[in-house]
């Protein structure tokens, strides 16, 4: 098979792109390395069944000259990071809206089935110990930059499913929670890597907030091989799986684990959210996924602990 990944310089996307390659298959990676780097992909086991387009998914020629003989397409592509969506918030929402568009049309056109990535903000401040994929969305107000990377999300959903039922295109819609593992980037917001580098450089770690909010973390291993059964299972498409790991940690726990994993004496400071990302941000309690839909459909159950997962992303950095 031959695979699109769109974002495949990033972070989950590499991993999914090392995988695929792993399966035997082609992969073509559209990417305008914005928040992706080509080292991701370098050293790739398969790397020359692998070709890096530079380009972005609003660009509709772009997209399209990518889908020569394409079976499948992940569309991962999206503006990420709180950092990311607090700082340009518009063109983030121009990314994360137009950009999903853009790749459904052309999946619609090829007659290829395709995998949309979503996220768990979608559901907002609903904070239920084991969100199932029909919870409503509490989300605040529209106005807030906060949400608007939810409401992009959402909305991407929206056009996932018209497409499905109104075109016929195949789609699979995935949330994903907190994923988490090597080639994440701490620069953008994501909460493990920046904790990990402040503490190997015994620098303060900075909890934003109370430091009570939390969280449940995936390693990126245990997430990949299901956006690909799901992808490839005909029966699961239509609709949309919660894709992460129940294990709940709170964030001052988290750097706490992280400190002693490190071995660090690194203070841990409690940051206001004003001050970390801005007026007017609101964050979740708690946000912990329930994946029975995709373990009775797929079998998902992921299998690497948080201290795993800390091991894995400290041996990078270190
Ligand atoms: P990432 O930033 O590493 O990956 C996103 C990739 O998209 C990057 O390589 C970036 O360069 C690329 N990109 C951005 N704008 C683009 C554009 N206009 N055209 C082409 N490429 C563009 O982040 P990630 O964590 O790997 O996220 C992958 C997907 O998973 C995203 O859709 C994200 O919303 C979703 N997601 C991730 C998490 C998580 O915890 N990591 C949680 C929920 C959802």
């Amino acid at each position: 098979m031959r695979c699109l990944i769109t974002g495949g310089a990033g972070f989950i996307g590499s991993h999914l792109a090392e995988h695929l390659l792993g399966l035997g298959h082609e992969v073509v990676v559209l990417d305008d390395l914005s928040t992706g780097r080509e080292e991701n992909l370098a050293g790739l086991p398969g790397r020359e069944r692998l070709r890096l387009v530079r380009g972005s998914v609003l660009d509709a020629d772009a997209v399209e000259g990518c889908m020569a003989g394409v079976d499948a397409i992940y569309h991962l592509a999206a503006a990420v990071g709180v950092f990311t969506i607090m700082g340009r918030t518009l063109e983030s929402l121009r990314t994360n809206l137009g950009g999903t568009e853009t790749v459904l049309e052309a999946a619609r056109r090829h007659g290829v089935p395709i995998l949309v990535a979503s996220t768990s903000e979608v559901y907002g401040k609903n904070t239920a110990i084991g969100l199932t994929e029909d919870a409503d969305r509490i989300v605040g107000s529209p106005l807030l930059n906060r949400w608007s990377y939810a409401e992009a999300k959402a909305l991407d959903e929206t056009l996932a499913y018209l497409y499905g039922v109104e075109y016929g295109v195949r789609t699979v819609i995935v949330r994903l929670f907190n994923t988490v593992g090597p080639r994440q980037s701490g620069r953008y917001g994501m909460v493990v890597p920046r904790f990990v580098q402040q503490s190997l450089a015994g620098e303060p770690i900075t909890v934003f907030g109370d430091g009570q909010q939390v969280r449940c973390f995936c390693h990126v291993l245990d997430v990949v091989p299901a956006l690909v059964a799901l992808l490839a299972d005909e029966g699961a498409h239509g609709t949309v799986y919660n894709l992460g790991n129940p294990e709940q940690t709170s964030i001052g726990e988290l750097a706490e684990r992280v400190r002693a994993a490190t071995g660090s004496r690194s203070p841990i400071v409690k940051v206001p959210y004003e001050e970390a990302y801005g007026p007017g941000f609101e964050d979740m309690e708690r946000r912990v996924p329930d994946c029975t839909r995709a373990f009775e459909r797929i079998g998902f159950r992921p299998t690497r602990s948080l201290d795993t997962i800390l091991r894995s992303v400290i041996q990078e950095y270190r």
